[in-house]
């Protein structure tokens, strides 16, 4: 039985108590983001759907069947975004933001794709995005990745594992879709139902099967890695140099293909094994025909997006300490005080102690009251400011997390002491 309290399968709240590693995620990503010259950009979540079909491709798993997608009330079909790229790449041609210029953009947000839910796999999921528009490469392909690489850093993970491939050129890519094919129909008896289907349509995203009883043939295929052509190859050779002078670890996975349809050239994909199943925390890869394709400029272009509750999980592992933040001294009002006089106090506090966390009991109650849920709320302290307080122009401080009696101190001398005690 359903009841409207039941929420959507697949979609989750993010609660109070999970915020601190959600907070630290997008902060570490937004510093880093500015200090690699990165600009934020936000993007409407429903887009045309045709936008989709035409980036993504027709023949992958989002198109076919992951889409949310319905016709609006004047009968245009309209589909929350399942990524990120599509919806930045329009904004940058019907914003002009592409003509003769280099765009390094970020964005951040919930992603939407219909797929079945599991750990790790939502139907509503949010991913934190960089896109750089009008850059050849490979130096930005490595500057992408060490980009992502200080973000793990600076979060303080367990470094994730770095897989790169180079998808080549759309000219060389239809060179090995010959052999590719030859390779499945051979096969066919081993293949599954979407896989015959992909055989005529778009065979080299049976590569990216998920299907247990496909993983066989699919490791036996041939690579596209050899029969690259040779710019592709001196551009992947210059990205892996790079990657080395700078320290990074990798593996050349000549099998990483990526589900989405318009990438050339450089992908790439970190991987952990603490999470199950859902094993890849940020993907990316080099889009160089997508603008054109969809009616800009020609403009070579990368980007990357992280899976942002697959590394929330990570985080909760290696940074279980991270706790929202209590507040530090909460206010109490004796029964003739005004609650205006409370309010006072804790403006004043917050004006004079930037960032100090200052809650200000509200809804009345006794003293007594009031101290349970000053308890409860974590405080450090407990300030009480009853009627013989405001005649002395005191304050009575008490401790609630530390043995100490509560004792008087006036309200001029009231910030210097939380400023010496606050640390
Ligand atoms: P997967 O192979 O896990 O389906 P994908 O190749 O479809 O991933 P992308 O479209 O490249 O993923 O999205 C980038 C990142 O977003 C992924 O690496 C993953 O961390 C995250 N992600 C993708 N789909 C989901 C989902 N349904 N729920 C949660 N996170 C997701
Ligand atoms: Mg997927």
């Amino acid at each position: 039985m359903t009841t409207p309290l039941a929420p959507l399968r697949g979609m989750n709240d993010v609660l109070p108590d999970d915020s601190p590693w959600w907070q630290l995620l997008e902060d570490t990503a937004r510093g880093v983001f500015e200090v690699y010259g990165f600009r934020q950009i936000r993007v409407p979540l429903l887009e045309r759907t045709e936008l989709f079909r035409r980036s993504i491709g027709e023949v992958t798993d989002i198109v076919e069947k992951e889409m949310y997608t319905f016709d609006d009330r004047s009968g245009d079909s309209v589909t929350l975004r399942p990524e990120a790229t599509a919806g930045i790449v329009r904004a940058g041609i019907s914003n002009g933001l592409l003509h003769n210029q280099q765009q390094r953009l970020w964005c951040m947000g919930p992603m939407f794709r219909y797929e079945r839910p599991q750990k790790g796999r939502y139907r509503q999921f949010h991913q934190i995005d960089v896109e750089a528009l009008g850059y050849p490469g490979p130096d930005i392909d490595a500057e992408m990745i060490l980009m992502s690489a200080r973000i793990w850093r600076e979060l303080g993970l367990t470094m994730p594992s770095l897989e790169i491939n180079s998808l080549g050129t759309p000219e060389a890519r239809a060179a090995y879709r010959s052999v590719l094919v030859d390779y499945f129909e051979a096969r066919r008896g081993e293949l599954d139902e979407d896989s015959v289907r992909r055989l005529a349509s778009n065979p080299m995203r049976i590569l990216d099967s998920k299907h247990p009883d496909m993983q066989a043939v699919i490791a036996e295929a041939p690579l596209l890695t050899e029969h690259l052509d040779p710019a592709s190859a001196t551009h992947f050779a210059a990205l892996r140099d790079m990657l080395d002078a700078a320290g990074i670890e990798y593996r050349v996975n000549p099998r990483l293909v990526r589900g989405l349809d318009y990438y050339s050239r450089t992908v790439f994909e970190w991987l952990t094994d603490r999470l199950g199943a859902q094993g890849a925390v940020c993907s990316g890869g080099r889009y160089d025909g997508l603008v054109s394709q969809l009616g800009g400029r020609a403009t070579p272009a990368i980007g990357w997006a992280m899976g942002v509750e697959r590394l929330v999980e990570l985080l909760r592992l290696d940074r279980p300490e991270l706790s929202a933040g209590a507040a530090e001294v909460y206010i109490l009002m004796g029964d003739e005080t005004r609650v205006g006089d409370g309010m006072q106090l804790a403006e004043t506090l917050r004006d004079g102690l930037r960032g100090l966390r200052v809650q200000l009991h509200c809804g009345g109650g006794s003293l007594k009251a009031q101290f349970r849920r000053a308890d409860r709320s974590g405080a450090r302290w407990a300030l009480v400011l009853g009627q013989s307080e405001l005649e002395r122009g005191e304050v009575t401080v008490k401790p609630l997390r530390e043995v100490g009696e509560q004792f008087a101190v006036s309200r001029d001398a009231l910030l210097d002491w939380l400023r010496n005690r606050r640390v």
